[in-house]
């Protein structure tokens, strides 16, 4: 199958999922969009307000940071790949759960199987706190790992994760965005080699 295909599949899976408890409360899901020859591959936390309505991923405040954090780093939203940790947005923005964790990132994994993207940047504690220890790696706290490049294997598949802070944390605490830009520089640097 053609990786549209597959990408498509994992997509239509998802939108009618109830696999976990989420499924009560969404109003829709969101596997994720963009490029299918991605090299960089970003997850964030889980659908807001804004993507629930949507059912795309980074469509509200947090989205519009996030292109202009790509758009210095000279990247647009169709060169890369764009989804969430849990594909359904948790009440009131809670963050997930693991159970929910546990059961919702098969979809992510097979997303990455087919994207094959060089770069997977994590998006805050959620994103990275699940794919550092995944790939085998530490994470205590987001403040401790961002900004640095983990060589990693993901399900048998070579990749270097990149961790940084979530964009709507930012914008919410107006604190660590000179952090998140320096970490977008680092991240082009990187991906300049
Ligand atoms: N925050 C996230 O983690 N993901 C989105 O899609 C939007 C906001
Ligand atoms: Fe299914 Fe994931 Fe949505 Fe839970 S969050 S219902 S596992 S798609």
């Amino acid at each position: 199958m053609s990786a549209r295909k597959l990408l498509a599949v994992v997509a239509s899976e998802v939108a009618v999922c109830e696999k976990c408890p989420l499924s009560k409360s969404r109003t829709n899901a969101v596997p994720g969009e963009g490029n299918l020859r991605a090299k960089v591959f970003f997850v964030g936390e889980a659908p807001g307000s804004s993507e629930d309505v949507a059912g795309r991923p980074f469509v509200g405040a947090a989205g519009k940071f996030l292109e202009e954090l790509l758009s210095q780093i000279g990247l647009k939203r169709k060169n890369v790949f764009i989804t969430n940790i849990v594909k359904c947005r948790p009440p009131k923005n809670r963050k997930p759960h693991q159970l929910e964790i546990q059961t919702c990132t098969p979809y992510l994994l097979r997303q990455i199987k087919v994207i094959k993207p060089r770069f997977i940047v994590a998006l805050g504690s959620t994103a990275a706190g699940y794919l550092l220890p995944k790939a085998g790696l530490p994470f205590s706290k987001i403040t401790q790992v961002h900004g640095r490049s983990y060589e990693a294997s993901l399900d048998a598949q070579k990749v270097t994760i990149f961790a940084t802070f979530h964009p709507a944390a930012v914008l919410r605490g107006g604190q660590y965005k000179e952090e998140i830009t320096a970490d977008f520089a680092l991240l082009r640097k990187q991906l300049e080699k």
